[in-house]
């Protein structure tokens, strides 16, 4: 094998767990290859998944303000309507600049990039099936092999997804025209934020979800909230019900559901399949090599330090276990690339924010209030209405709140949920109280800005600190 073949790491998949190992492992000096099969750098995130999500969230909302909210601060203007082609030629540029972007970072460290499909051949080789232009095979060594390829949208039997009428979040992101009524097959946060797109935008969009309640793994307290405020702004939801069978008849989807109460049968114009991701194992040759996984997700099993069971073999991202989120995936490809290197890196998994990008956003960090009662941890709830801060009424944007559990007894913080106007990005103060062991009283004495938004955070961490004080009742 010549020296151009031969490498210190190997990355299969270039998304945000992949082009970020790529970078670090260049930072430390190591002598770095990253293999993509797509055409375009960057994952399901830039490409499918985080990016062009945000860029429609972004246009439809402000298309929906506009419609909905700006009369009441003194603007008025006739005529308005969405221009659906012009929304999409916009994310799609977002996502190439991005995709650029990525490209351009890697080539700056000096990480060699190869399209082409990836697959394990031997514990330190990689056989690449060339892309086109290309062709052929190209055979690669290294010392450490990256694996993070990502996962793929779970299938369900019974829908037989076609790309057309029945679809995944993919084809959901880049429909030509407004479906006049748009079903989703689960309720977690794809199926919701693709549904608050296309309701903006005039979809009758129905949600159907298997669970009692929507985005399941939030507190309840805010799950509700979030129901409760999508239903008044047109979205239908069907719980505890499952698709029994679809189908498409004359271009239109006919739903079979089982409800609590009885079948119904509903037509939609397009129906999306969001009821979760797979880890995209297919085809890379771990049977062979014998890199364990987990019998019934699929996961590859991995150490603390994203140790596979073949030595050299590391894997990271939505490939794990854990929450399938970017930044995880991030967290982990530096933490892994480091780990090699020898130097202290962890990441703390009691920390991971998850946000949800309607309106009003969701973001939470650290425990719920039922996962500290099932643990048997005393706990102090404080709760802020935005309606009590100055500046959501300056914006008219008073819906949601503030909650911040913390420890009954030493004060400590255990959970922060927003429910309201810019939680995306309030939640960063939660994470890094988190992670530095604060506790309620120090959000409650730092200094906020005034007014600003953060300030309901402030103000429901004094409201829990009082109850660590004078005690629960
Ligand atoms: P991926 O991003 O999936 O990248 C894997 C890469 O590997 C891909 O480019 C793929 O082509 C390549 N690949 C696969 N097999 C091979 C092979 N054999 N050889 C070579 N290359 C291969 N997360 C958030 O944190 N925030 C969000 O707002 C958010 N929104 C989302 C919205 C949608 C609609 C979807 C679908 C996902 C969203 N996610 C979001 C999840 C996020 O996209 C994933 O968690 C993240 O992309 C995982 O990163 P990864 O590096 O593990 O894999």
């Amino acid at each position: 094998m010549t020296a151009e073949k031969r490498f210190d790491v190997v990355v299969i998949g270039s998304g945000p767990g992949g082009y970020v190992a790529c970078v670090r492992a260049a930072q430390l000096g190591m002598k770095t290859a990253c293999v993509e099969k797509a055409a375009r750098l960057g994952g399901v995130c830039l490409n499918v998944g985080c990016i062009p999500s945000k860029a429609l969230l972004d246009s439809s909302e402000f298309y929906d303000m506009a419609r909905r909210r700006f009369q009441e601060h003194g603007i008025r203007f006739q005529g308005l309507e969405p221009d659906l082609a012009v929304m999409m030629a916009r994310k799609d540029t977002v996502v190439r600049e991005l995709t650029e972007n990525v490209q351009k970072l890697l080539e700056r460290h000096r990480v060699l990039v190869i399209h082409g499909t990836g697959r394990l051949t031997a514990p330190n080789r990689v056989t690449v099936d060339r892309a086109p232009p290309e062709t052929g095979s190209l055979e690669l060594e290294a010392r450490f092999i990256i694996l993070a390829t990502g996962s793929e949208p779970v299938a369900v039997p019974g829908i037989p997804l076609d790309g057309e009428f029945i679809v995944t979040s993919t084809e959901a992101l880049s429909f030509g025209e407004v479906p006049k009524r748009l079903g989703i097959v689960g309720g977690g946060y794809i199926g919701l934020e693709l549904g608050s797109v296309w309701n903006r935008l005039g979809s009758q969009v129905t949600v159907i979800e298997m669970l009692p309640r929507i985005a399941a793994l939030l507190d309840s307290q805010v799950s509700r909230a979030l129901e409760r405020s999508l239903r008044r702004q047109g979205i239908r939801f069907f719980l505890e019900s499952r698709v029994v069978e679809a189908s498409v008849e004359k271009g239109e989807v006919a739903v079979r559901i089982q409800t609590k109460e009885a079948e119904e049968r509903l037509v939609f114009d397009r129906l999306l399949v969001a009821v979760g991701r797979r880890p995209l194992t297919r085809g890379l040759g771990l049977e062979a090599l014998g890199v364990a996984t987990h019998s019934q997700t699929g996961h590859i099993l991995t150490d603390s330090h994203y140790r596979t069971s073949v030595p050299g073999v590391y894997a990271i991202g939505d490939l794990i276990a854990g929450p399938m989120l970017a930044h995880k995936a991030s967290a982990e490809a530096v933490a892994c690339v480091e780990a090699m290197a020898g130097m202290e890196s962890e990441v703390n998994y009691d920390a991971v924010p998850a946000v949800i990008y309607t309106w009003p956003e969701v973001a939470a960090v650290g425990k719920t209030e039922e996962e500290l009662r099932h643990l048997g941890v005393p706990y102090c709830v404080g709760t802020y209405p935005f309606a009590g801060a100055g500046r959501a009424r300056c914006m008219g944007e008073t819906e949601g709140f503030v909650k911040v559990l913390s420890h009954a007894a030493s004060g400590r913080l255990l959970g922060v949920h927003i429910i309201g106007p810019r939680a995306s990005d309030m939640i960063a103060e939660g994470v890094l109280a988190l992670e530095c062991g604060a506790k309620a009283s120090d959000i409650g004495r730092i200094m906020h800005g005034h007014p600003t938004f953060a300030e309901a955070l402030q103000e429901a961490a004094r409201v829990a600190t009082a109850c660590a004080i004078y005690g629960k009742d």
